[in-house]
């Protein structure tokens, strides 16, 4: 595993949305269930499900270029993609003046969250590994290139979202 995906991946290992509770009990694992179980990659963790038992890396016409990871729905929680270490937020990451800026938001796509549907606070320290991993996630150009992206991705849902009043 590539220096700065390990450091991402241990920064947001023991962090939940809710702390150290487990919010998978609130909802009985919605995320880990039906459709959900289908995760977009971010660069570079390809190579670490390509061969993970429980795991089937699938090519998508979506995410910029980047797989899609299926699971079974069960996983060893050191195995986890980013996209469930994240899950429900999302770090928008947008320059402004040649600086990058982070910006951390309930992620609009994760509609079946409780946490999201209900804007429950979530826990401030979560929220703050979020915007730390975004910004070690950066480091590498091409991750920094897909975050920005999907920022720019998520800000069109969000705008087309409050024109339409939804
Ligand atoms: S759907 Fe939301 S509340 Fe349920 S396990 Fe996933 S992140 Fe936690
Ligand atoms: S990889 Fe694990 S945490 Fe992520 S959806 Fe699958 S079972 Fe849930």
């Amino acid at each position: 595993m590539n220096k700065i995906l390990k450091e991402a991946y241990d920064r947001l290992y023991h962090k939940t949305p809710l702390g150290f509770y487990n919010c998978g009990r609130l909802c009985d694992g919605l995320c880990c269930r039906g459709d959900c179980k289908g995760m977009w990659l971010y660069p570079h963790e390809e190579e670490l499900f390509a061969d993970k038992e429980g795991f089937e890396v699938c090519e998508t016409e979506g995410n910029y270029g980047y797989p899609m990871v299926i699971c079974s729905g069960k996983c060893n929680r050191a195995e986890r993609p980013l996209a469930c270490r994240i899950f429900p937020l999302f770090p928008l990451v947008y320059e402004i003046d040649g600086k990058l800026k982070f910006e951390v938001i309930l992620d609009p796509r994760a509609n079946m969250c409780p946490l999201a549907r209900q804007q429950k606070p979530l826990d401030p320290s979560f929220i703050k590994e979020v915007r730390k991993t975004a910004r070690v996630l950066a480091r590498d150009p091409e991750t920094l290139e897909y975050m920005k992206a999907v920022s720019l991705e998520l800000t069109e849902i969000i705008e087309l979202r409050e024109k339409l009043g939804l």
